[in-house]
């Protein structure tokens, strides 16, 4: 057998690699005003990479909130579908369940999985949370840094997050989750949110973008505890692209593999996928001052010299060969992970 590496990644790519961290549904939103965004802009990029699947997140920015949380959610799920109508190439499918997402795949589509990051849209109305589970969402992540009302974002520091855990209605909500199928994502989430999640949920958990706090210790990210107790319930984490260390220099691609093997050792291959977060895209689009802004209030983020978007995959996939990652390791990795995530919840 005389396979070449770049046969190999084709190889390993053929049944499409799982993103479960995209913040699409903002970018289409903020270009409402055109057309076929997902089709120009993104389409090339996931077919370079070869992409199967993508979470697509909605998030509402805090200029938005609180008044227009709830419309620019629901106009954001339009601009998905409306992109739908007019792509042309037909290379799109929104999907609900593990059968879509297979059909998807199998017809050569690609998956868009519409997820929430922060549940600001829904107010304190579980019935709300009723209704985007009817526009397709499937996968919710109660807090993005921000308190909300179901419960406290994790600090971008080593601590000071809260110590309160889920409000009554975050409760709540984690059970009607769990109660319709919709994924509780753990991403972002505070430690005492953290550890209540879990204690509610009978589900494997999920992170669906996180970096470890080995490398990069703030609360924002997974603790090696934290890691264990996703293992023992059989969960999935996916590594994040932009929080793989504070220092630039080494946030690298071997930096970003460095978070992949520790989790892996702690809880084996079967709980590690992929949640790129790629947003450089968007904070490019971004003033000088609002990038201040986020320095300030959050952190610098350092974005990965080759593994910047969608169409870079094929980097880390080459460089996880070289590392010594086995096919199979390397497809659980990829995809599988998260794909048995999808049928056991969804
Ligand atoms: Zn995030």
């Amino acid at each position: 057998m005389n396979e070449s590496i770049e046969q190999r990644i084709d190889r390993l790519h053929a049944g499409g690699i799982v993103d479960m961290h995209f913040d699409l549904p903002m970018d289409l939103y903020e270009k409402r005003e055109r057309e076929n965004v997902l089709e120009t802009e993104f389409l090339p990029e996931f077919e370079a990479g070869n992409i199967g699947v993508v979470g697509a997140a909605i998030y509402i920015e805090d200029r938005y909130l609180p008044d227009a949380g709830l419309r620019v959610a629901l106009d954001q799920i339009a601009r998905l579908y409306a992109e739908m109508e007019t792509e042309k190439s037909r290379r799109f499918a929104i999907c609900r369940n593990y059968r879509q997402i297979q059909a998807a795949q199998e017809t050569g589509r690609i998956a868009l999985l519409i997820t929430m990051e922060g549940v600001e849209p829904l107010g304190t109305d579980l019935n709300q949370l009723r209704v985007f589970y009817e526009l397709g969402v499937r996968s919710i992540g109660l807090t993005h840094a921000r308190s909300n009302a179901a419960g406290h974002g994790g600090a971008f520091a080593p601590s000071g997050s809260s110590p309160e855990g889920l409000t009554s209605f975050g409760r709540e909500l984690v059970r009607e989750c769990e109660r319709l199928g919709v994924i509780v994502d753990l991403a972002h989430i505070n430690p005492a949110g953290f550890d209540e999640i879990l204690s509610i949920t009978t589900r494997p958990p999920i992170v669906s973008h996180t970096n470890v706090r080995r490398y990069y210790d703030i609360d924002r990210n997974i603790s090696d505890e934290q890691i264990q107790m996703i293992g023992e319930r059989h969960g999935v984490i996916g590594i994040n692209s932009v929080l793989v260390s504070p220092r630039e220099e080494e946030s690298t691609m071997d930096g970003y593999i460095d978070h992949i093997e520790h989790v892996a050792e702690l809880i084996g291959i079967d709980s590690v996928g992929i949640g790129f977060d790629f947003f450089e895209f968007i904070y490019c689009q971004w003033p000088e001052s609002r990038q201040k802004e986020l320095a300030a209030k959050f952190t610098t983020p350092h974005f990965i010299r080759d593994l910047r978007n969608h169409s870079q995959a094929r980097n880390l996939t080459r460089r996880l060969i070289e590392r010594g990652f086995s096919d199979e390791q390397t497809e659980k990795l990829l995809r599988e992970n998260w794909m048995r995530i999808f049928k056991e919840i969804l």
